[in-house]
């Protein structure tokens, strides 16, 4: 082993609910584990607004403080928490291999994967503009804002028309905007939206931007877009959530670990189990469904119970 080469029983890579959550039981387990934090500390949360929807938090509670407090939490217990990215991976055998920062090599016997999923965005400067003052990429932890309020949904598959649905819970109106003439969506969901009376679907419609003074107070739209009929309509809303998918951040493992079609890690359906012994992934990036902080954390508690019975049976 070169002087850039360090051994632990286990490491974890990724600093969201799933991360931290395994980081805590993973020490309490006495596993001494290693987590780096990733290009994003604190993931996808610390993009988001208040949090009010995970249990035990009646007031609410802002994505950067519950990160906050979950690092302060697995460092408690003696978890080792570091700045690095990974940036490669060799998992061919045990113990396998992870490059920080395309220099310093990590071996370990477990590898707990909790690496997230980026929601994409279109890629409008007012995207940015906008960030946390009415552009969301999560209904479900945004959506309570918008009560009684216009709001846009962008994209036609099954996310999108699950948002806009939950969104017609709360909201007054919501538009969504599909750049094609059709859903892409799965049969049931389609209809969910077409007979929703609050849902007004925006068929061959694209984004061009946005405005409002202080947070978005419309959308800047245009109709068949390159088409002898183009036409520009802006529409009066308050949110605008973009639901055009999400990339997992699973790139490093993929010449080893099994992954579905989008690129989500495959587990055994209810646990963090891969198709390598000894690693395990946790949260949204094996997660297309639910990709909420609450079952991220409890997935990140699975896996670090897993790692911790795989090391006493490999008497590692
Ligand atoms: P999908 O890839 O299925 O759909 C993405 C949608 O966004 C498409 O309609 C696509 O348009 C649109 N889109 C992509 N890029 C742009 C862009 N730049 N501008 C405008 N529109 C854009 O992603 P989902 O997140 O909806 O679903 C991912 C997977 O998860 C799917 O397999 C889905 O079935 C599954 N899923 C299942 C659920 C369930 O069963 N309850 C719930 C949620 C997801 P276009 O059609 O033109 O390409």
């Amino acid at each position: 082993m070169t002087a850039q080469t360090e051994h632990t029983r286990c490491l974890i890579i990724g600093s969201g609910p799933a991360g931290f959550t395994a980081a805590i039981y993973a020490a309490r387990a006495n596993l001494s584990p290693i987590l780096y934090e990733g290009m994003q500390p604190g993931g996808q949360l610390t993009t988001t607004t208040d949090i009010e929807n995970f249990p035990g938090y009646p007031e609410g509670v802002s994505g950067n403080d519950m990160m906050e407090d979950l690092r302060k939490q697995a460092s408690r217990f003696g978890t080792d928490v570091r700045w690095g990215v990974a940036t490669a991976s060799d998992l061919s055998q045990a113990p396998y291999k992870i490059t920080i920062d395309g220099e310093k090599v990590i071996t370990c016997d477990t590898l707990i994967i909790a690496t997230g999923a980026t929601a994409k965005y279109l890629g409008l400067p007012d995207e940015a503009k906008y960030a946390g003052m009415g552009v969301s990429a999560c209904a479900t932890c945004d959506g309570f804002f918008y009560r009684k309020k216009a709001v846009a949904v962008v994209g036609g598959g099954d996310t999108a028309c699950e948002e806009a649905s939950y969104l017609a819970g709360l909201a007054s109106q919501v538009y969504l905007i599909v750049r094609k003439p059709f859903l892409r969506a799965s049969k049931i969901m389609q209809e969910r939206v077409l007979t929703n009376p609050k849902i007004t679907v925006l068929f061959e419609h694209e984004t061009l931007g946005l405005f409002g003074e202080n947070g978005v107070e419309g959308a800047h739209l245009v109709k068949r877009r390159g088409q002898p009929d183009e036409t520009t309509v802006d529409i009066a809303i308050d949110g605008f959530f973009l639901a055009i998918g999400h990339t997992p951040n699973a790139g490093i493992f993929r010449p080893w670990i099994d992954v579905d079609e989008v690129g989500y890690i495959k587990t055994i359906p209810g646990t963090p189990v891969t198709n390598v012994a000894g690693v395990f992934a946790a949260g949204d990036v094996a997660d297309p469904h639910y990709r909420q902080a609450i079952t991220a954390a409890g997935s990140g508690c699975q896996a670090a119970i897993e790692a911790e019975r795989y090391l006493v049976a490999n008497k590692l």
